[in-house]
């Protein structure tokens, strides 16, 4: 390959030997920094997705990737047949952060979604008392949980979901932001577990109305029932608190992380919970080879720090406001409504003349901003939270001039 790579040659080499099941924008990307990224030709961008909120933190922080050049170094993997000198640290440095007693270490969302539903049912059965294979989750519908089978199979979205049964059972499946369904759901002895997402991010970055959160975890104490929070998109700093669900005081029973614990490095996801809950795993029953290898405990340990170094929640919390009005100014019939909290937005697009959500992340690509459809009327905007608030202003009159463009 001497030929020097084009965007076009790495757009037919994806095509044509990696597998069809994402459908990117035509952007080949070689290099990024902060909230910025530059393609093969050097075209410059902001980036208004972040790798789906993994890089709150900003594109290659040299703090971050230097703990894990260092440790690269050093020693990468383990497995968790031995100790190392890196998991302990970042076990107490975490669950301080956050204040649970302790943590479980994967590396995917997905996998600590998994996690938390195996906890969720073990506790159902060793401390609730549920009858052998009863147990049931509550789960939300349009929620995004991840990609395995067991996940999928508490999907209500037929593209993710259908042409891959048979599913996994015990769950119950209620509307989103409907405390009257949770309360009839409730009834139910057997259920163990209410999993949500604070904000719903895939579904279209989705605000529950204020006290849905407070409610629902209430709720779920009456019947002795584990609030279960998958904050893999919302969490670390991402909606303008440390968590999503700080923005009402609920401190979960169990809580997901993912995406950002790693600043987008690496994969990294955990499952924090009390005593009561986590310990009823008991050595054997669940791991993983990666999980809380020596390289994610410290780039996990660097990604958190800078997190409050920076304060980036404030950051977060302070563009948001300002993002919001700036799209609510926008004079076009496209702009149906913008909705969002810190940095996690979304404007939802009114097609005009044929013209849809996809066809203005187009010319926003081409004016610098990159972004993508969440289905196909919604644009969900998700900057890096380290982006200065010029560079904001900024990727504002560019994603202003890429709408009126249609009008
Ligand atoms: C992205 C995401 C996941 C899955 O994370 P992966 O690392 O892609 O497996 C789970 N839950 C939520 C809310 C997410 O946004």
């Amino acid at each position: 390959m001497s030929e020097k790579l084009t965007s076009k040659m790495a757009m037919e080499m994806e095509d044509k030997y990696g597998a069809h099941n994402y459908h990117p924008l035509p952007v080949v990307l070689s290099k990024g920094r902060k909230a910025k990224v530059w393609d093969v030709e050097g075209k410059e961008y902001f980036d208004f997705l972040s790798a789906y909120s993994a890089v709150n933190q900003g594109h290659c922080h040299p703090k971050i990737v230097g703990a894990m050049v260092d440790q690269a170094e050093t020693l990468t993997l383990t497995s968790r047949a031995f100790y190392s000198d890196a998991l302990g640290g970042y076990e107490k440095f975490i669950t301080n952060y956050f204040g649970y007693d302790k943590v479980l270490p994967m590396n995917t969302g997905a996998e600590a979604d998994e996690t938390a539903l195996k906890l969720c049912r073990r506790w159902a059965y060793d401390k609730k008392g549920v009858k052998a294979d009863k147990a049931k989750i509550i789960v939300c519908a349009d929620n995004f949980h991840g990609r395995t089978i067991t996940i999928i199979s508490m999907s209500t979205d037929p593209e993710s979901k259908s042409g891959f049964g048979p599913y996994t059972p015990g769950f119950i499946v209620i509307p989103y932001n409907d405390l009257d369904a949770l309360a009839d759901a409730l009834k139910d002895p057997d259920v163990a577990g209410f999993l949500v997402e604070p904000i719903q991010g895939e579904a279209g970055v989705v605000v529950p109305q204020e006290g849905y959160l407070k409610k629902a975890y209430e709720m779920c104490h009456e019947k002795n029932v584990l609030f279960i929070a998958d904050e893999v998109q919302t969490g670390i700093a991402r909606t303008g608190k440390l968590l999503a669900c700080d923005h009402e005081g609920v401190r979960p029973d169990i809580l997901i992380l993912g995406k950002a614990l790693s600043g987008g490095v690496y994969p990294v996801s955990a499952v924090l919970a009390d005593d009561e809950i986590m310990l009823t795993i008991k050595p054997g029953q669940h791991g993983s080879t990666f999980g809380g290898n020596p390289v994610a405990a410290k780039v996990a340990v660097a990604a958190l720090e800078v997190v409050k170094d920076e304060n980036l929640a404030d950051k977060a919390q302070y563009l948001g406001e300002i993002f919001r009005k700036e799209m609510r100014s926008i004079d076009s019939d496209m702009v149906e409504l913008v909705r969002g909290k810190g940095l996690l937005n979304a404007v939802v697009i009114r097609p005009k003349n044929g013209k849809t959500a996809m066809d203005v992340c187009l010319k926003m690509a081409e004016n610098g901003v990159l972004a993508k459809p969440t289905h196909d009327h919604i644009i969900r905007f998700a900057p890096p939270l380290v982006i200065a608030e010029d560079e904001l202003m900024e990727a504002v009159e560019r994603i202003k001039k890429s709408i009126l463009f249609f009008d």
